[in-house]
């Protein structure tokens, strides 16, 4: 007989048990975070609100697992990033894990299809299957007519969708987004944040979305603040 109570518990995207990072500057230790406890479930979406400076981004670049430097543990998918090589912390981070920032960092060469279809490749999916993929969450985004177009041929908002498409592109457990609608205007934030969520929702990832905005915060599952080096 399995016990329910403990099989029914999901395995959180996202385990962080007090997790610390200071840097020097100028001979002095800034403690950006102190101490931070988070676990967010499959498929939960998660605001992580707080002022410029707070530390939203610093929290975003260890739970994707881009720097080292952290003190405390983290765990993406059951997995203690901890515990794991170089290499294997790359394959994971790859495997699991779409961001968005807020400036799109698209490949200025390279088309609205191309950007979505690459991270594919590099997983290994077959040409046809990634452009398939890249056409249809990029349609769903509304830019069917502009696969060809290069990033500098994109309004602010465009690029930004593509972004939001080459992060979902490999199907992610976890999507990270930094300020992801900071550099648009308020009528297209609205409109690219709502694309956003409806399409993470449906892909059922988690997402842990960094904002300082409280009426963007609000379309999410759950509100996490950060202040003084804590969640709360
Ligand atoms: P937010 O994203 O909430 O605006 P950040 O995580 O970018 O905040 O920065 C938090 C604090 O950490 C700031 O005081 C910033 O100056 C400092 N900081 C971030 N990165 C570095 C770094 N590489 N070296 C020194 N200080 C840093
Ligand atoms: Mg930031």
């Amino acid at each position: 007989m399995s016990n329910p109570g403990v099989a029914d518990v999901p395995i959180p995207v996202i385990s962080l048990t007090g997790l610390t990072r200071s840097f020097q500057q100028g001979g002095e230790t800034i403690e950006v975070l102190r101490g931070v406890n988070l676990a967010v479930a499959p498929g939960e979406i998660v605001a992580l609100l707080g002022p410029s400076g707070s530390g939203k981004s610093t929290l975003l670049q260890a739970v994707g697992l881009l720097e080292g430097g952290f003190g405390g543990k983290i765990e993406i998918a059951g997995c203690d990033a901890s515990h794991l090589s170089g290499d294997d912390r790359t394959t994971l981070r790859r495997e699991a894990v779409g961001f968005v920032y807020q400036f799109h960092h698209l490949l200025p060469d390279f088309s609205a299809l191309e950007n979505v279809v690459l991270p594919q490749l590099l997983l290994g999916t077959s040409r046809p299957d990634a452009n398939a993929r890249a056409s249809e969450l990029l349609g769903a985004l509304g830019l069917s007519e502009r696969l060809t177009h290069r990033p500098s041929q994109l309004s602010g908002g465009e690029q930004q969708r593509v972004a939001v498409a080459r992060a979902l592109a490999n199907k992610p457990v976890l999507v990270l987004a930094d300020e992801p609608t900071g550099n648009l205007d308020e009528h297209t934030a609205d409109k690219v944040l709502g694309e956003f969520l409806h399409l993470v929702r449906t892909a059922g990832s988690a997402a842990l979305v960094a904002t300082h905005n409280e009426r963007l915060a609000a379309k999410m599952d759950r509100v996490v603040r950060l202040h003084e080096g804590v969640l709360s």
